[in-house]
């Protein structure tokens, strides 16, 4: 097992660092008791040193082999589990998850760590391109052109409060980053500071093992001001983040203003609308009410993909959908939300909706972190843009349409998605014909009888989408793919082979897939 002892430093490297005053202390969701010990915000020249530390080892870990990179990932997903029981024990004390959650979720952390070192192990994902000179091309000749995909320098990580093991210290955005030949700052999230430190000893312990630079990884607590040190410090290149938009674009808004604006990949949630079509209605409506209420209370609403709006059109199953949703509602147990914060903003707004003037309540109670179901015309819906905003936690709003047609009014109405799911049976092929592209349009992931929760972790994952779920469409923070938010093309124009990376050298030493001439050979 490997060391689980808690000094609530920062760790600028390899160095614990405790230089300042602001302090925070966790406790335990359950029960409110204290967990010790107490954690020491970052100071800004603590922020600065981390920074430095990552610019200088940036030369040396990216040149490293995709091999040591590899085995240090791997190193990284051992040390995670050498940890044992006592991480799942104080993320389960620091978030509320349950521990049988919080396992799962380990295995998936580690598992994202092997993905991507058997991802750069094989190599090809670098998307070398090589185009061979033409001396004798008239009327003038070709030159020798060879582009790849390199690592894009130190990457700044704010650990999600939702997925403490997954999305935090350890998790997609630090494993793509580190994968792709980035050194990596976190600032962990103040909700789970005993999980963040457990696991950055596990890094730092792989990385001394590894023989890996000194400034690879770095661990700094603190709230928003630390993070806005750490955005505006000009060595970092990126900047991933998960949470609120208010923070995902106070953060994009920081980096776009500095001397030198640097990408920020922010995932900052959505309602994930869920459409049920007429005859999938009729052939299974109570089979899809259910999976639709288990989707919506699933770790008390606390996803990013949790199913917010649920879309039908008005009549007589529709109403027996949404009353049989409401009573599913009614059979589960309070549930315990990842901070205070987050459970007096879902009660706060579950108490507005029962307020508003659009709304009918189908399930609504005042207790805390309560599940609830309301209910508006597409007519309102379409009037009230607040009604499409996220409420994090389990309630939702479903939509009454008075005909197909409106249906892809609503749809064309929403804003950017992670994902839109859609409910069909045959009968439907017209209409799903129809909201496809619609959907598609607005969504990173289009779910097709089934429920968006549970984002499963390959290759061909999209976790993402057009703003205001994400600041740039284009990327994903789930599945392999992640690792391109972190590399940018460098194209080499006549160099010699003997300094070009392995990858673009002739004879193909690495073995890995390239285009050579337009023609995709290994
Ligand atoms: P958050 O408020 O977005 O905070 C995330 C991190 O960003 C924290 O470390 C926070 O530090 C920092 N931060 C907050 N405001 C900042 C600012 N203006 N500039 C720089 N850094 C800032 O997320 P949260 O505390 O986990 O939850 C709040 C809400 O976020 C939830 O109610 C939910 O709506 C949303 N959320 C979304 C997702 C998702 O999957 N997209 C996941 C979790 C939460 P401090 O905590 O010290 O402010």
């Amino acid at each position: 097992m490997l060391d689980v002892s808690l000094s609530g430093s920062n760790f600028i490297g390899s160095s614990p660092s405790a230089d300042g005053a602001e302090r925070i202390r966790a406790s335990a969701r359950q029960d409110g008791r204290p967990l010790e010990p107490e954690f020491i915000f970052a100071t800004p020249e603590e922020v600065a040193e981390a920074a430095r530390k990552a610019a200088a080892a940036f030369p040396v870990y990216a040149s490293l082999t995709s091999e040591a990179r590899a085995s240090f990932l791997e190193a990284i997903a051992s040390g995670i589990e050498r940890l044992g029981d006592p991480l799942i024990e104080r993320a389960h004390a620091e978030s509320g998850l349950p521990l049988a959650r919080l396992t799962g979720e380990r295995g998936r952390t580690c598992g994202q760590l092997r993905m991507f070192a058997a991802l750069i192990r094989e190599g090809s994902w670098v998307d070398a391109r090589i185009d061979l000179a033409q001396p004798d091309r008239a009327p003038v000749p070709k030159p020798d052109i060879r582009r790849m995909l390199m690592p894009i320098g130190p990457v700044a990580v704010f650990g999600a409060s939702n997925f403490p093991l997954a999305f935090s210290v350890a998790g997609g955005d630090t494993a793509s980053a580190l994968a792709s030949g980035c050194p990596v700052i976190v600032k962990g999230h103040p909700a789970h500071p005993g999980t963040s430190e457990m696991v950055a000893r596990a890094i730092l312990a792989a990385a001394e093992a590894s023989g890996m630079p000194d400034g690879v990884f770095s661990l700094v607590h603190g709230g928003a001001e630390v993070g806005r040190e750490l955005v505006e410090r000009p060595e970092i290149e990126a900047v991933a983040f998960t949470g609120s938009r208010t923070a995902g674009r106070a953060l994009y808004n920081l980096a776009a203003a500095r001397p030198r604006p640097i990408p920020v990949f922010a995932e900052m949630g959505s309602v994930n609308p869920l459409f049920v079509l007429p005859g999938a209605l009729a052939e299974r409506g109570e089979a899809i009410s259910k999976g639709y209420a288990d989707s919506l209370v699933m770790g008390v609403g606390q996803f990013c993909t949790n199913p917010g709006i649920l879309i039908g059109i008005d009549g007589e199953a529709f109403e027996s959908m949404l009353w049989s949703v409401a009573a599913k509602l009614g059979e589960v147990a309070p549930g315990t939300m990842l901070t205070d914060a987050i459970c007096e903003r879902y009660d706060q707004g579950v108490a507005a909706w029962s307020q508003h003037s659009s709304l009918t309540a189908l399930f609504f109670n005042e207790n805390r972190a309560a599940p609830a179901l309301f209910s508006t015309s597409a007519e309102h819906f379409l009037q009230r843009p607040e009604l499409a905003e996220e409420l994090f936690g389990p309630g939702a709003i479903a939509v009454r349409c008075q005909d197909f047609d409106e249906l892809v009014a609503v749809a064309q109405a929403l804003h950017g998605q992670l994902t839109a799911s859609v409910h069909r049976s045959d009968a439907d092929d017209e209409s799903l014909a129809a909201l496809l592209p619609v959907l598609a349009g607005i969504a990173g992931r289009v779910v097709v009888d089934g429920f968006p929760t549970g984002v499963e972790v390959c290759p061909s994952m999209q976790h993402g989408g057009p703003y205001p779920a994400t600041t740039d469409s284009r990327s994903t923070s789930v599945g392999t793919a992640a690792i391109f938010r972190f590399v940018r093309p460098v194209a080499f124009q006549n160099l010699p082979n003997r300094f070009l990376p392995a990858e673009l050298q002739d004879g193909n030493p690495r073995g890995i897939w390239r285009l050579i001439d337009g023609t995709l050979q290994r």
